[in-house]
């Protein structure tokens, strides 16, 4: 891929910039998605915009490092959504909002060093949903994007979506999801997929129903909310905590225990596991007394987390 740029002398950021699309457009054929850059071409021009064209992305300067890699990344990610593979991204932009941000993530802590480990997502997607008090913006990801305008767009098109990709990598495990993801490009390269070729396309290639992970992640009114709802401990036996799913959405589960001598263990369960029910136990049969349960949300960000955490009374 020839890779070129265009800015002005006295640009701060961009003499490093070519450097930068170098890594990425490599980061992308190579590991994540790990599929072939589409173009031969690749033009990233220094004007006054974060905005993506086939075979060049126009990208304004930025203070900060991070935030350059970020954009850089993101736009550059465009070209294999909506242009290698077409989407309607004025009805559907979470296929390719989604996907660009998912990707932007995947590349800044890959192929850099970001100094600032929340710069990209799923840092911006955290702090949006904590900022974010109306929940009247939080509808389903199927939601046709032209209807969310104003203020429900970047809420549920970026980092919803690309939360959504992360939990179905958890959930097929990354092998599987990246045969998926890359059989998705080459049936619908040059065409123009909707959201059920999207769909329809992961559950052939996984030879999995995953519908009931379609439906809870992108038609139901629902959210990321789990809460532990009882802890039994059992003097020089099993213990056992159990973990509900109160908002809905099938994430992937850590829960950190901390131990009397002040260890820490973290027990995980893939996505899964909810989709026949809503209460899962975890077991625990260590020598040590548990004293803290907790469950992170660093990646599925909950916004109720007072349920996030039991203490032993002293
Ligand atoms: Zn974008």
């Amino acid at each position: 891929v020839f890779i070129h740029t265009a800015y002005q002398p006295n640009s701060v950021d961009f003499p490093e910039a070519a450097d930068m699309a170098r890594k990425t457009v490599e980061y992308f054929a190579r590991k994540m998605p790990g599929y072939p850059f589409p173009y031969p071409n690749l033009t990233v021009f220094n004007g006054h915009s974060m905005m993506e064209y086939p075979m060049m992305v126009n990208d304004v300067s930025l203070d900060n490092t991070d935030d350059v890699i970020a954009l850089i990344t993101h736009e550059i990610a465009h070209q294999y959504a909506p242009f290698m593979i077409g989407v309607n991204e004025s009805r559907y932009a979470w296929m390719d909002e989604g996907w660009a941000t998912f990707l932007e993530y995947h590349a800044s802590y890959g192929a850099f060093p970001l100094s600032d480990s929340m710069a990209t997502f799923p840092g911006y997607y955290q702090r949006k949903v904590k900022a974010t008090t109306d929940a009247s913006f939080d509808l389903p990801l199927y939601t046709p994007t032209d209807l969310l305008f104003p203020n429900g767009y970047g809420f549920n098109s970026y980092g919803k979506a690309a939360t959504a990709y992360t939990a179905l990598k958890e959930l097929l495990g990354e092998e599987e999801f990246k045969r998926c993801l890359h059989e998705y490009f080459r049936r619908w390269t040059g065409k123009h997929p909707v959201a059920h070729d999207f769909f329809y396309t992961f559950n052939d290639c996984s030879g999995k129903d995953l519908d009931w992970f379609w439906k809870a992640w992108f038609f139901e009114y629902n959210r990321i909310d789990l809460a532990i709802t009882g802890v039994e401990l059992q003097d020089g036996g099993i213990d056992r905590i159990e973990v509900t799913n109160r908002g809905g959405k099938p994430v992937p589960i850590e829960l950190r225990l901390t131990l009397a001598d002040g260890s820490q263990e973290v027990l995980r369960a893939n996505p899964k596991v909810w989709r026949d029910r809503s209460v899962v136990s975890f077991y625990y049969g260590g020598d040590q007394r548990i004293v803290e349960a907790r469950l992170l949300d660093d990646w599925y960000v909950d916004p109720v987390p007072e349920d996030n955490l039991w203490r032993a009374a002293d």
